[in-house]
């Protein structure tokens, strides 16, 4: 088997792994780094079939690149099959909008999906000589690890997850002997998820029982929909704005078991108002105590209108419950207290706080799933300290690949 990153290996982001074995090639996912412009994975080589293991842009973002020259089958979930669409989308519109090199067009779009075959987990596909399976990755709804087989086998995990949220079970591991897997919490710990949610609940209910309005800034897929499960049994009077809508109701629409529970959703979508228009906006700080919105790194979407209206309250809060990459406006709101919103800046008096509910397994977790894999060959990517994993994998032999150079095994 051969294995060769176009990108991802030392890096979060643009994770693209070409996969050559038994005259098979196939690739699994082709991101970008959402840097400003975006920063593509080395250029695409021809392969059979392309597997995808879920809709975040860094998983999936040149994708339709794959499409300009070549007809490769795209293998994915249902799930995430149907919630790519609108991300692709919105980058083209972001290209335009920020008058980025345009990389790829609408037409390179509809093309890939043409080319696209769904799965549940566990449906077994055939591609050359290789089966490839899908099992869930606990990340996102309808993230997928995949483990190819024929004489060797492997799994790749994709971003993992594997602990239990209100929306998805964590991932089971599934015994292989090759494991490419992510490695984004390195050496970091999370603390007890119950915990955190417990902790955000009070802040909420606190916040809102002093007169004040809470902002959360979240992710379209997985996490809007999650913070509006949780804020479900609250009895408080929620909106959700932005891309996550969309999403939400991609997945309310979507059969195929990707949620934990598909009518619990249904029903804290239910308790929940969706903001539709800019004059449905206008009223919903005044008729909300609490508004879920995009972007979930702040750098665009409703939620700097929310932000900018609230800014001079100090009763009010913004709380954080995601990653924020380095150069986002969530970042610089952490470290500096101030946030650009149309080009000026503005330094919020709402009250600031971080909830470390991260979609990404951590360090211990991370080593307890690769022990239950048992693999003989560990090869770590999506990380910036993988390093930080090999004295925790004393009994396996840990592989560190870099960009563009193909290792043989
Ligand atoms: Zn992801
Ligand atoms: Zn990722």
């Amino acid at each position: 088997m051969k294995v060769k990153f176009l990108g991802g290996a030392e890096e979060v982001g643009r994770l693209a792994i070409k996969i050559h074995e038994s005259n098979t090639n196939i690739m699994v996912d082709y991101g970008v780094i959402p840097e400003k412009p975006p920063e593509y994975p080395l250029p695409y080589e021809k392969v059979e079939g392309i597997f995808v293991t879920h809709a975040h842009l860094d998983h999936i973002g040149g994708l339709p690149m794959c499409y300009q020259s070549h007809r490769p089958d795209l293998y994915a979930t249902t799930l995430t099959a149907s919630s790519m669409r609108p991300m692709l989308e919105d980058s083209i519109k972001i290209m335009d909008i920020e008058g980025y090199p345009k990389r790829f067009a609408r037409d390179d779009i509809n093309t890939l999906y043409e080319m696209v075959l769904t799965s549940r987990y566990g449906d077994a596909s055939q591609v050359g000589e290789m089966t490839a399976t899908p099992y869930s990755a606990g990340h996102i709804p309808g993230s997928s690890m995949w483990k190819f087989e024929n004489n060797m086998n492997l799994l790749v995990t994709g971003d993992l997850y594997t602990g239990d949220t209100y929306l998805l079970n964590g991932a089971k591991p599934v015994k292989a002997e090759n494991l490419i897997i992510e490695s984004t919490y390195a050496g970091k710990f999370h603390e007890d998820r119950q915990q955190v949610v417990n902790r955000f609940r009070e802040r909420v209910r606190e916040v809102v029982d002093n007169g004040g309005k809470v902002i959360l800034p979240a992710f379209a897929m997985g996490r809007t929909q999650e913070l509006l499960m949780i804020l479900a049994t609250m009895d408080l009077k929620v909106a959700s704005d932005g891309m996550g809508n969309t999403i939400t109701n991609i997945y309310l629409d979507t059969p195929g078991g990707f949620l934990r529970s598909r009518s619990e959703l249904r029903r804290a979508v239910g308790r929940a108002r969706q903001i539709r228009n800019n004059r449905m906006r206008a009223a919903a700080i005044e008729e909300n105590d609490v508004i879920v919105t995009t972007s979930g790194m702040m750098d665009g979407g409703p939620v700097l209108r929310y932000v900018q209206e609230l800014a001079d309250d100090p009763k009010s809060a913004i709380f954080l419950t995601g990653y924020q990459v380095e150069g986002t406006n969530g970042r610089s709101l952490i470290e500096t207290g101030i946030l650009n919103i149309a080009g000026a800046p503005v330094r919020p008096s709402m009250q600031l706080e971080f909830f470390d509910m991260s979609a990404h397994a951590g360090h211990d977790d991370l080593v307890s799933f690769i022990k239950q894999v048992d693999p003989q060959r560990v090869i770590l990517c999506h990380g910036e300290q993988r390093e930080k994993l090999i004295e925790s994998l004393p009994d396996y032999e840990v592989i560190l690949p870099m960009n563009g150079q193909e290792f043989e095994f």
